[in-house]
């Protein structure tokens, strides 16, 4: 009996296309990275936008109490529908009630932000079509979009404005082809956090060319005092809204992937297409956690406001002290954030003429003053670093310390001494950076 196949005469196994053009920045720039911290100072990793990492921001009892409940009940060991069950999705809608009219039909529940983002891009751009996304920015878009033959085009932030949005830049990255703008906002790597005014200059922009938002408030209420979060779909007269979220961030828990997408539609323009676009992807998994579904009404219910505000001003305060720190350091200039859990500091790479970029200040601040920061590269953006506030204070105060040090031993004024001089402000500020008080450096 012949057994000729129709297959293939010999073993040809290929990743698929999807599988070979879908990249991790960070996870790239990082391997690809020197690092080998000095053997005699204890390694800080300022770099891992991870908040449980040193254990000690934790959830509140609430939370954990939730959970074990949810362990305890036969339900949470069964399947829910695929967007989740009505009792979580109804909490999340009223959780959300500040982004808008949200009702449970309005909400999708998914594995992490990150999956609501991959909900949101899928169900609205398709192959040889764009997103665009702020750059820096975070670069799961990138991630998510790119092995899908989705490109991912940027338009620019201001770092001397506070962060905001290059508004003429974003109108003209717009095309034909444009499927969705990503906002992110508090933004993860820069901190900002826009006000009324900006959003609606951004809504402005989708309105007139017709594109929709895909808003990634992972970050929502993080914001320092003196600045208001607000929703932009709050503000949305029109532009219709994908907004993404979950419990990763403000609850602590981001081993827990549960997050959500809410549809904000006032003028239905999305339709019912978008919405059942929206329900048939969601069946890709089957839905996310049941265990974590069944605690969500209690976790987002019995949270209470005190212990957010807690995690927002130790926050706030780690902001203020690695500020006031590392605006003293020559050759750095940080950006103090509004909100989230960042910040972005700019490098005068000119004032260091043996470091060839940003990568090798990161990899060289690692070998010898053991502290290791993200570098600009993983948010397509140069001449920057990025710290994480979230780690122990007496890590970051340390840690701010090295870098001091490290950039006085490298810091070359060269013809600039010249100039600097000349400048009241800068003379002080080197004086007191050329001060031993300060490169003092505790164990
Ligand atoms: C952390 C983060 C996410 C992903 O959150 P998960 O819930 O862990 O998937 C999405 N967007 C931004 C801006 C983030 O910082």
């Amino acid at each position: 009996m012949s057994r000729r196949t129709r297959g293939r005469q010999e073993w040809d196994v290929r990743a698929s296309t999807l599988a070979r053009n879908t990249t991790n920045t960070i996870r790239n720039v990082v391997e690809n990275l020197v690092v080998e911290p000095n053997p005699q100072k204890e390694f800080i990793a300022l770099s891992i936008g991870d908040p449980t990492t040193f254990g000690n921001l934790n959830p509140p009892e609430q939370v954990l109490e939730a959970i074990k409940e949810s362990v305890e009940t036969a339900k949470s060991r069964g399947y829910a529908p695929a967007k989740g069950h009505l009792e979580a999705r109804e909490a999340v809608a009223e959780y959300s009630a500040h982004q808008g009219n949200v009702t449970a039909n309005d909400v999708i529940l998914s594995s992490g932000a990150s999956h609501a983002i991959e909900l949101a891009i899928t169900a609205l751009a398709d192959s040889g079509q764009n997103i665009l996304a702020p750059r820096p920015g975070f670069m799961i878009y990138q991630t998510l979009a790119e092995g899908l033959g989705i490109t991912v085009k940027y338009y620019n932030l201001l770092p001397d404005e506070q962060w905001k949005v290059d508004i003429d830049d974003l109108e003209s990255q717009i095309d034909e082809d444009t499927a969705a703008i990503v906002v992110i906002n508090p933004s993860n790597p820069c901190g900002s956090v826009y006000d009324k005014d900006h959003l609606v200059e951004i809504l402005d922009v989708a309105s007139r060319n017709h594109v929709p938002i895909i808003a990634d408030e992972i970050y929502e209420h993080f914001a320092f005092s003196g600045h208001k979060f607000h929703a932009i779909s709050s503000l949305s007269k029109d532009v219709p809204i994908l907004t993404c979220s979950g419990l990763t961030k403000r609850f602590l828990v981001p081993g827990w992937r549960m997050g959500w997408v809410i549809i904000h539609d006032r003028h239905n323009i999305f339709g019912k297409e978008i919405r059942k676009g929206l329900n048939n992807l969601a069946t890709r998994i089957l839905g996310p956690s049941v265990l974590v579904q069944l605690a969500l009404p209690n976790i987002l219910k019995y949270t209470p406001q005190s212990f957010f505000d807690d995690v927002i001003l130790f926050i706030e305060n780690q902001a203020k002290s690695a500020y006031e720190v590392l605006r003293r350091a020559p050759g750095l200039r940080p950006i103090m954030p509004q909100g989230a859990m960042y910040m972005m500091i700019g490098i005068q790479m000119s004032l260091f003429p043996t470091i060839k970029n940003e990568i090798q200040f990161v990899e060289r601040l690692v070998k010898e003053q053991s502290v290791f920061c993200l570098p600009g590269k993983c948010f397509e953006y140069p001449n920057y670093m990025r710290i994480v506030l979230t780690v122990p204070e007496e890590y970051l105060r340390e840690a701010c310390q090295r870098i001091i040090l490290f950039c006085k031993e490298h810091v070359d004024y060269g013809d600039k001494r010249k100039e600097i001089e000349n400048d009241d402000v800068t003379v002080t500020n080197t004086i007191e950076v050329l001060s031993e008080s300060d490169i003092s450096v505790h164990p």
